[in-house]
């Protein structure tokens, strides 16, 4: 195994020196983990104890460190609400953020380590406190009807909320009167949305988070893919490199529609949270259920577009945090780490799933701030005002920094293997039939490169690995977690490998060019 991963780093250095161009500045990471922060309460730099941008700024290494290649910002925008989900103004930066200076200095500190950001892009509707909502209303009030309030949805008929000040106006709304649907057939409204695409990509965005997608046009899916299909062509108008990834909170089949739009990437909320096969998996010690369902997953979505990456996660802000799901039993949070994060595609991290952190109930709960410290109170940002849980995790970053065995190093590791096999993001998912249902176990071959996961999610019992039945014969071990990758490469020649209860390794086949023996 020391061999193999020497071999590697002596090809990439190979590579550096001599492809043109390639031996300056930094190299780019490319892992495929998304790191999603809710900015309010991820880190604060200001004593203010509302997480901002200087505080992200300050904690790129801690991110670089978990293997994520990009950032997800949840709003960043002017809001009324501490959630910034109802935009004021989408070309400014909410005061208690910070300054579009300090989005400037951080976008430039991200592109140095190699992280991409990616913005929260909330289109489906305003807050009702934006200026083209209130001067809309203002019209309607006024008796002007001239055509200017059509960035809107609104009617004389009843409709869901009334225009105030008004006899006999409504506007629609689908998530309360606070966020009025903006009218997306508006050319008006579709050239703004071009405009703060390019606006952010000017600053350095690398990608956009888009969501409510099921709500653009509520119950219409063929028209919600055309407009992800507006969004995503002009995004890559500006950047054929961004990335465009959306929120659409509904079933596999209305999933698979979607992708028809050409966006990258929509959240697998299928497979997420207490009901989707991952935690499942992990709580119960059933892998090869994710293997057989993501597979086919996988398959799926790329038969409809061939370059679409899944976007599997364990939970986010809308969601109660993974650790409640499974029983705050670490093995199982390691369980699945490895199950989410050597998938195909792009692995979405909720900030704070990497230490373990806790939260349900009301939204504020799952809000909960980023515990840098159990011990010292002062490193963290406060609590959304409305929350009414406390955290139940007592071991911050700190202390699980100095841990070998704790969840956030057990990330890391995952991270690395993740850096050492930029396949895994691009690549062809197979499933690998075993009878050991413990055992998730799948091929992932993309560029002539063929890899092996391998993850036993048992708490107790070991699988064995039978190299010529699950066909991995030639296959040796690049990287394992939890497990010795020597005895494993030993056990694959000899025919009788064993993977220890919670562990993985990655294979590489025999036909991958970089074993290639000199
Ligand atoms: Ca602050």
């Amino acid at each position: 195994m020391a061999s193999h991963r020497s071999w590697r780093w002596l090809i990439l250095l190979l590579t550096a020196v001599l492809l043109p161009g390639c031996g300056v500045a930094q190299e780019k990471r490319e892992t495929g983990i998304v790191y999603e922060i809710f900015v309010g309460s991820f880190a604060d730099s200001d004593g203010d104890g509302v997480g901002d941008l200087k505080g992200i700024e300050s904690k790129l290494d801690y991110i670089a460190s978990l293997g994520a290649d990009s950032i997800w910002l949840t709003p960043i925008h002017p809001s009324p609400s501490y959630h910034h989900y109802d935009v004021m103004d989408y070309y400014a930066v909410a005061p208690e953020f910070g300054t579009l200076e300090d989005f400037d200095a951080l976008a430039a500190a991200c592109a140095e380590k190699g992280i991409g950001i990616i913005l929260d892009l909330v289109v489906n509707h305003t807050s009702s406190e934006h200026p083209w909502f209130l001067s809309a209303c203002d019209d309607l009030k006024a008796g002007r009807t001239d055509g200017l309030q059509d960035d809107f949805i609104f009617s004389q008929s009843s409709g869901q909320h009334p225009v105030p000040g008004t006899e006999d106006w409504y506007y629609e709304g689908a998530f309360g009167s606070h966020m009025p649907d903006l009218n997306l057939d508006c050319p008006g409204v579709r050239q703004e949305i071009a405009s703060i695409i390019a606006f952010w990509q000017d600053h350095g965005v690398k990608g956009f988070r888009l969501d409510a997608t099921t709500s653009y046009y509520t119950g219409n899916t063929a028209r919600n893919t055309a407009f992800l299909q507006f969004i995503t062509e002009s995004a890559k108008a500006g950047d054929p490199d961004c990335y465009v990834v959306g929120e659409a909170w509904t079933n596999e089949n209305t999933i698979l529609e979607m992708y028809q739009s050409g966006i990258d990437s929509l959240f697998n909320f299928p497979a997420s949270a207490a009901e989707g096969v991952i935690v499942k998996a992990a709580s119960k010690g059933k892998g090869a259920n994710v293997a057989d369902k993501l597979a086919a997953w996988n398959e799926k979505i790329k038969a409809v577009s061939p370059a679409a990456l899944d976007a599997p996660f364990l939970s986010n802000h809308d969601q109660a945090r993974s650790r409640g799901m499974l029983g705050s039993n670490p093995k199982q949070m390691k369980a699945a780490a490895m199950l989410y994060l050597l998938l195909p595609g792009r692995p979405f991290v909720y900030y704070g799933e990497e230490i373990g952190m806790s939260g349900s109930g009301r939204d504020e709960n799952k809000r909960l701030p980023m515990l840098w410290s159990g011990a010292d109170e002062t490193q963290n940002c406060l609590p959304p005002a409305e929350a009414d849980q406390a955290q139940r995790l007592t071991d911050g970053v700190d202390a699980q920094e100095g841990d070998p065995d704790s969840l956030l190093n057990w990330y890391r590791q995952l991270g690395r293997i993740r850096e050492m096999n930029p396949a895994l993001i691009g690549g062809r998912m197979r499933a690998i039939e075993t009878d050991n249902a413990a055992l998730c176990a799948y091929t992932v071959a993309s560029d002539g490169v063929s890899l092996a996961v391998l993850i036993n999610t048992s708490l107790k019992e070991n699988a064995e690995i039978d190299a010529s039945a699950m066909g991995l014969a030639g296959y040796a071990c690049l990287d394992a977690l939890g497990a010795d990758a020597e005895a494993l490469n030993a056990g694959l020649r000899s025919g009788g490998a064993s993977l220890p209860p919670i562990a993985c390794a990655v294979l590489q086949g025999p036909e991958s060019p970089i074993l290639i023996a000199p």
